[in-house]
């Protein structure tokens, strides 16, 4: 158990996950990590216009599909488990309870590296809520006085995935994921999505630009990696190395 490579998505919505690190979630399963991933909520007030626009749809019904859809999609990553937290969202609210919850959920996947949202999002609090709780609930892992005997947690770091309308957040990229050879995965991912039609190809075109970025800063014209699909995020913790 000891040396089995995890990592642990932290997603405020039931669909963030796809858009923003669903390469990072099938890749790392194809090398052989166990990727979990949390939805604190299932975004069904604030990200399923679609759905609400259906006649004599409800809450429940809302949920039920949202669910269904972030099941399909992380079976189109491969991803190892997906868990719902059910805390609902607009606002995404975590009592201490449900943040213990969590704690269990970080010390039970003891993650090698954590995914979670930018730490602004001035259009949806929602999401830079969920990575306060993310840096809360990862800073309680590692506390030996929280249920002693458990095993605490280490450091592991926190990469923060690309928001939409990126320029507004304050989020810098300072890690770029060649995610070309499982595109064909999170695309089945991003399909999986029906009621979010609208964001299908803003996606596409953001893993194409990402690829350039990749391109760029692997060597450029010097002989850059011949990226199609990245992804970007931004590290909270810095590194400890050996040798720079
Ligand atoms: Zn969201």
């Amino acid at each position: 158990m000891s040396d089995k490579k995890t990592a642990l998505v932290i997603s405020a919505h039931s669909a963030d996950f796809v858009w923003r690190c669903g390469g990072a979630i099938a890749l790392h399963q194809k090398k052989g990590y166990e990727v979990t991933i949390v939805c604190l909520s299932y975004g069904e007030r604030g990200e399923s216009a679609k759905l609400w626009k259906q006649e004599g749809m409800t809450l429940e019904k809302v949920k039920t599909a949202r669910r269904v859809e972030a099941e399909a999609a992380a079976q189109a990553l491969n991803a190892h488990e997906i868990k719902f937290m059910d805390a609902g969202d607009y606002p995404l609210e975590l009592d201490t309870d449900k943040k213990f919850e969590l704690v269990d959920i970080i010390r039970a996947v003891q993650p090698t590296f954590m995914l979670s949202h930018s730490t602004y999002d001035p259009y949806n609090t929602d999401h830079m809520y969920a990575t306060k709780v993310a840096m809360e609930c990862r800073m309680i892992a590692q506390a030996w006085g929280h249920n002693p005997g458990q095993k605490v947690l280490g450091a592991p770091q926190l990469y923060l995935f690309e928001p939409h309308q990126t320029e507004q957040m304050g989020w810098k990229p300072d890690v770029f994921l060649d995610i070309s050879d499982v595109w064909d995965n999170k695309w089945a991912a991003i399909q999986a999505m029906k009621g979010q039609e609208h964001l299908w190809t803003y996606y596409e075109n953001q893993a194409e630009n990402r690829a350039n970025h990749f391109r760029r800063n692997s060597g450029g014209m010097a002989g850059g990696r011949a990226a199609k699909y990245a992804e970007g995020f931004q590290s909270i913790y810095p590194r400890t190395v050996d040798e720079l």
